[in-house]
């Protein structure tokens, strides 16, 4: 390996709660209004949406709901995604703080940024255009599993991903940076061997890791280049 290759870095960024912020408050809003529609006696918090954030839709809806039956969660599955369209999601969306300054600096430092989400496909590259960041990230990994009834395991998905992107851009395991919010996404970069950055993200609750690096900004990142 030369020193060329030493010196690669690789970024690799969750993005709901982490590049993104606001579609969970559509979220809320949406899961408001099921527990109106389906006469739940359930009080929901944006908190506990927010801790939740990143199971599926089918899961949420159990968590919330339940008292409701398959065909009751199997309707309001359909509900969210008549809502939850691209004019509603454009109206909560919007970059976190220091996102694009951070993306932006990255890639003309030489870096790539590559998104891998667990967000639905369909949604996740419209998001991505809306908050500005398209040209900003060079590839998109998305493990869909919102809509699924399959059981899978996101830190399993997320390390197949991250071992393949070490493989195919032949890096050290130590040159694939991962940010992420949540333990899941912490978890899948220390076992694919990456350098793991935590974003402790303003009114989200957060979860107990063992990151390497704990940030409440992203700009922090910018150390790396
Ligand atoms: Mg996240």
């Amino acid at each position: 390996m030369t020193d060329k290759t030493n010196k690669t870095k690789l970024f690799v960024w969750d993005f709901h709660g982490t590049l993104e912020e606001g579609v969970e408050i559509g979220f809320f809003e949406i899961l408001k209004k099921l527990a109106k529609k389906f006469k739940a006696d359930r009080k929901i918090t944006l908190f506990e949406v927010r801790e939740k954030y990143g199971i599926t839709v089918a899961e949420y809806l159990r968590f919330f709901f339940p008292k409701a039956n398959i065909l009751q969660i199997k309707k309001m599955m359909e509900e969210v995604a008549e809502i939850q369209n691209q004019n509603h999601l454009k109206e909560y969306v919007r970059p976190a703080p220091g996102a694009i300054e951070v993306l932006s600096k990255i890639k003309k430092a030489g870096y790539e940024n590559i998104v891998v989400s667990n967000s639905h496909p369909k949604h996740i590259e419209f998001l991505i255009d809306i908050v500005g960041m398209k040209n900003l990230i060079s590839r998109v990994f998305a493990v869909d599993r919102h809509y699924s009834h399959r059981k899978q395991n996101p830190t399993k998905e997320k390390v197949k991903i991250f071992k393949m992107i070490i493989k195919q851009k032949n890096l050290k395991a130590r040159q694939l940076i991962t940010i992420g919010d949540k333990a899941t996404d912490v978890n899948a970069g220390i076992l694919a061997g990456g350098t793991t950055y935590q974003y402790l993200h303003k009114g989200f609750p957060i979860d107990g890791t063992e990151a390497d690096y704990k940030i409440h900004d992203l700009r922090e990142i910018l150390g790396e280049i």
